[in-house]
């Protein structure tokens, strides 16, 4: 009898430690915005975190329109990462109206932001760029900011997220010599590309590189048909031959272009959106490994 009751008071004693052990902790929910966010939180939460990205690989962050279930994820998260920059026009309404009290993170917060002037082929007026995430030395500011802000969140990881984010900076820092070494080998006169939008105004200023887009920052300004025909002369002009589709925005405006002007389409390029896992572009850093050795092959041909 007195066998049964030990073995008895030994089994509840283990039952109320294993309730009293803390239980495999639930990943910290975290919501982005957009794919390539999506992307730098995943590779610097790694296992800790579940991340939520609301504009789908392929779409376009700075026209979306969300969804019911975007406020929904953005109620149920611990973090909500953002650009800034004026990219997600969208989002102020909806964190309003989601009732979230989760902190909001600006990934963009410590860049250098980059203000267009008006002689874009759209016409605008000056506005400042949001695309800092085409120059890699942004990118590992992103990379910071997105660390702290999860250990704030999540204490109980911060070392993980510290750690990865570590590691990760120094992959996009030996990426950004890379670009660099590629885009060196193609001679200064020649380094001219045309786009749909102007996505790529950081990465022309950092790697040394004139990009000429009939649209503006934002994929909502229309290009004015005088602002299409000066592109189309400049083309001729210059001799440019790289022509460059953008994966989230219409082909049509680049085709009238190419024809009228007599450049050929070099391919797509990854701008503010990656592509769906498997494709060329599923990460922040395929994005480079994919957009810069097709721009150096088309700039050749200028
Ligand atoms: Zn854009």
């Amino acid at each position: 009898m007195r066998q049964v009751l030990t073995s008895l008071a030994l089994a509840v004693l283990t039952i109320g430690l294993l309730a009293a052990a803390p239980r495999a902790a639930e990943p910290l929910k975290v919501v982005a915005t957009f794919s390539i966010l999506g992307d730098m939180v995943t590779q610097v939460g790694g296992g800790a975190v579940e991340v939520v990205t609301l504009v789908p690989p392929g779409g376009d962050a700075h026209s979306y329109q969300p969804a019911p279930k975007d406020a929904q994820a953005i109620a149920a998260a611990g973090l909500v990462v953002v650009n800034g920059l004026r990219m997600e026009g969208w989002l102020d309404r909806l964190i309003l109206a989601s009732g979230t009290r989760a902190p909001v993170v600006v990934a963009s917060s410590g860049v250098k932001p980059l203000i267009m002037g008006d002689e874009g082929g759209s016409g605008a007026k000056a506005a400042t760029d949001p695309h800092a995430w085409q120059n890699l030395a942004n990118g590992q500011i992103y990379v910071r900011t997105i660390a702290e802000a999860l250990a704030n969140a999540d204490p109980a990881n911060a070392d993980g997220y510290r750690r990865r984010a570590d590691a990760y900076v120094k992959e996009l820092a030996d990426l950004d010599r890379w670009v660099h070494d590629q885009i060196d080998q193609v001679p200064p006169a020649k380094r001219k590309v045309i786009t749909s939008h102007d996505a790529f105004g950081y990465f022309a200023k950092a790697y040394g590189i004139t990009f000429l887009a009939p649209s503006g920052i934002s994929t909502e300004s229309e290009p004015t048909a005088a602002g299409l025909g000066k592109l189309t002369n400049q083309i001729k002009a210059e001799h440019i031959k790289a022509l460059f589709l953008e994966n989230m925005t219409d082909p049509r405006l680049l085709a009238m272009l190419a024809k009228d002007s007599g450049a050929v389409i070099g391919g797509t390029l990854y701008s503010d959106s990656l592509s769906p896992a498997g494709g060329p572009a599923d990460s922040y850093v395929a994005m480079f490994r994919h957009n810069v050795p097709a721009l150096a092959a088309a700039m050749q041909k200028n």
